[in-house]
């Protein structure tokens, strides 16, 4: 009987039991899959991320997720951690497609109050002001997987919309030197830790203000006028590489820190007591390092967390660091007010906490 099915089935298959030819078919308009895997795969992470786009745009970041929300999360984390994720060109262009629209939106908004904070790839983000565009560690993607880089043509309006550009340190999900020497030819300055792009030829442009707790520095801004000032904390990523961890301050009063990949005890020497020195916006911190007891967070004491580092495809899916482990590590948004943000989204931060 079994081999009679068995049989039967393969006869159905071979004919093409519902008269489609999947070599010709338009995938949207394929009603089976048999014997193409990955095919399946694929559309399956098609459908599912067109549906997570729909959600996204209604339910936007916020304090208190809905269910809905936290759905579209949790299904990108499913279908990112699989290992042939990145190479897939459903995940490619959902990838492209949000970077695209938030470079866009970053070009065009007009921000009168507070901030626009939008998360691009990884721990990249953009902070805009009525005054000021700030870039944190801003890359294009895996540059071994040419469908899962932004285009330098998508990323030309955001490099015109950046006045500075800051990286935290060397790895390459972090630190692109495209970028870095485009803005620089753009007499934009770009400040990283000395290891950083030391062997470049614009090496010499970028900037370096002293890893040191506490310390004010004036990075001038000649496009537009003006100096911005920051501290640049001397930050590592485990006990040896160099992580700068930047506090900028805009001209408007507010505060910004990014984190890169810091992940050192030893610095809570200077963590502890950020607070204690100046007031804290937004932290953008790597959410895969944020320490039990939200130590990082007592140390900043920002207004204002967001989570970054998720679902960078360059790591193994262990390491793949997903949305649904940031309930557990950020821990109740009552006592620290944190986000967490898709690729491509956008927060708009108002500095008074009643109007979060
Ligand atoms: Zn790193
Ligand atoms: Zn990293």
């Amino acid at each position: 009987m079994k081999k009679i099915c068995l049989i039967s089935f393969l006869a159905l298959f071979q004919l093409n039991l519902l008269g489609q030819n999947p070599e010709k078919t338009d995938p949207d308009n394929r009603i089976e899959w048999w014997g193409d895997s990955d095919g399946y795969i694929n559309q399956q992470a098609k459908v599912t991320l067109g549906v997570v786009n729909d959600v996204l745009n209604s339910y936007p970041p916020t304090l208190k997720e809905p269910i809905e929300r936290k759905m579209a999360l949790l299904m990108i984390d499913n279908v990112l951690h699989e290992e042939k994720a990145p190479y897939r060109e459903a995940v490619q262009e959902f990838f492209r497609q949000r970077i695209r629209k938030a470079v866009d939106e970053i070009r065009k908004e007009q921000v009168t109050e507070g901030a626009v904070i939008w998360q691009l790839y990884n721990h990249a983000f953009v902070v805009k002001t009525r005054t000021v565009t700030l870039g944190f560690d801003i890359q294009r993607g895996l540059p071994g997987i040419a469908g899962f880089v932004i285009s330098k043509e998508t990323m030309l309006p955001l490099l015109n919309s950046l006045d500075v550009l800051f990286i935290s340190h060397i790895h390459q999900d972090h630190a692109d030197e495209w970028m870095a020497e485009q803005l620089l030819l753009q007499n934009k300055p770009v400040v990283t830790p000395p290891d950083v792009f030391a062997n470049l030829p614009f090496y010499s442009k970028i900037l370096h203000p002293e890893r040191k707790a506490h310390l004010i520095h004036e990075i001038p801004l000649p496009e537009k006028g003006f100096n911005l000032k920051i501290v640049n904390y001397p930050g590592h990523q485990g006990s040896t590489i160099l992580n700068d961890v930047t506090l900028v301050f805009t001209p408007e009063g507010m505060s910004f820190i990014q984190t890169g990949d810091q992940s050192n005890l030893e610095d809570f020497g200077w963590i502890d007591s950020v607070g204690d020195h100046f007031p804290v916006d937004v932290a953008m911190v790597n959410s895969w390092s944020v320490y039990p007891g939200q130590r990082v967070a007592h140390g900043f004491r920002s207004k204002l967390t967001i989570a970054g580092h998720e679902n960078e495809m360059g790591h193994t899916i262990d390491h793949r660091e997903p949305y649904w482990l940031n309930y557990l590590r950020l821990g109740d948004p009552a006592t620290f007010p944190w986000i967490q943000m898709a690729w491509g989204e956008k927060y708009h931060y108002l500095s008074a906490p009643n109007k979060q």
